[in-house]
């Protein structure tokens, strides 16, 4: 069973191959027909009869690379590539075996189209379905009168460079996937904030820009909550560094609970939190607010064998119509600052054309 970090790296490794699947699948139809050259060679009086064959093979494959779909699953996306494999081998068989000795002959362009598609497979354990494809060619080779003695010498070629290829690939497959973990890793840890695990200032102002830009666009509402420890620097003076830390992550989980999955929380810095409510009107951003307020006047923070009674108080926002999160900032900032001067543990709002409610 794959973690989820590895599940998204084959989906993007999938989406990502797409454009070189149909590169490959041009430069096929391309060789196929460039081919017809190589069959007079080889048989100046059955290659004009190939020659409609391969103009066929040419077109289809110029067309399904062209009705490729944008997006695959990596397992769609293998089966696709297997499926080629197959399809694609019996047909060369059946063009060889049209020309005197063709087969005998032409037996390496097969190795090294079915090495390629070793490469192409996203997840290499999916590579196994060449196994499928060599037996179907061995089995159509023979078929088609191919010598036996030069059919082992030619699966024992294919064998060996099917895995070889399947060996690399699988070695190339695991340092992507490391490196891509890393990847993710790292951006998950710029965006969060160590202390409380939340998000941190830049993230928040990622996703504000984002939600004031889909609320401008759908003209939906987008309100902001600003939390803000009451008292907290007395926390720090009085109990200690670490019990502040404790403090912190207790707002932050105890706010975290009261919110929905659509809510953003992550803290802005120092003692303070930003809540982003998408599809949320100033009134009811407002009663979230207080719910907040409430819940964490009501709970204790218990650390070290101490019970730590804290507060919070919260200015709250909405964007006007069209408005950016950052001109709405300074209104956000000043209902904070209102409710701390009205004596704290309370929550402010302050509409766009500065009308103030303050409830406790
Ligand atoms: P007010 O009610 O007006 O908000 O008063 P306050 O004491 O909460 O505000 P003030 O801005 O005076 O103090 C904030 C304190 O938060 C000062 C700083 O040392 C502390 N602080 C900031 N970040 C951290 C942190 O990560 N951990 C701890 N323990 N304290 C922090
Ligand atoms: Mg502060
Ligand atoms: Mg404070």
């Amino acid at each position: 069973m794959e973690s989820p970090i590895e599940n998204d790296y084959y989906q993007r490794q999938a989406s990502a191959r797409i454009p070189l699947l149909r590169r490959f699948f041009l430069l096929t139809a391309f060789l196929t027909l460039i081919f017809c050259g190589w069959d007079r060679v080889v048989d100046e009086w059955a290659w004009l009869s190939n020659l409609a064959y391969r103009g066929l093979g040419s077109l289809t494959l110029a067309l399904v690379s062209w009705r490729l779909p944008p997006r695959l699953s990596a397992l769609n996306f293998d089966r696709l590539v297997v499926g080629f494999a197959l399809l694609y081998s019996l047909y060369l068989i059946f063009l060889l075996g049209h020309l005197n000795q063709g087969l005998t002959l032409g037996m390496p362009c097969l190795s090294v189209f079915l090495t390629l598609c070793c490469f192409l497979v996203v997840h290499s354990r999916h590579s196994l379905g060449l196994v499928v494809v060599l037996a179907a060619v061995s089995w159509a080779s023979w078929r088609c009168g191919l010598h036996q003695l030069v059919l082992y010498s030619h699966l024992i070629v294919l064998t060996m460079s099917l895995g070889c290829a399947s060996l690399l690939a699988q070695v190339f497959e695991s340092a992507a996937r490391r490196q891509f973990e890393l990847e993710e890793q790292l951006s998950r840890e710029a965006r969060c904030d160590s202390l409380t695990g939340l998000f941190n200032r830049r993230a928040l102002s990622e996703i504000l820009a984002q939600e004031a830009e889909r609320s401008r666009r759908y003209q939906r509402p987008l309100s902001i909550l600003l939390l803000d420890i009451d008292f907290f620097k007395r926390v720090n003076d009085r109990q200690g560094h670490d019990v502040g830390d404790e403090v912190l992550r207790h707002v932050a989980i105890t706010c975290q609970k009261g919110l929905r999955l659509s809510d953003q929380l992550g803290r802005w810095g120092g003692e303070e939190f930003v809540v982003v409510l998408p599809e949320t009107a100033p009134d009811e951003a407002l009663a979230l607010a207080e719910r907040l307020r409430e819940t964490v006047a009501k709970s204790e923070c218990s650390t070290r064998g101490r019970q730590v009674r804290v507060t919070i108080s919260v200015g709250v926002t909405s964007l006007e119509t069209g408005e950016s999160w950052e001109s709405a900032y300074p209104r956000l900032d000043a209902a904070l600052y209102d409710a701390k001067r009205a004596g704290r543990n309370r929550c402010v709002l302050r509409g766009p054309e500065g009308s103030s409610l303050t409830i406790q």
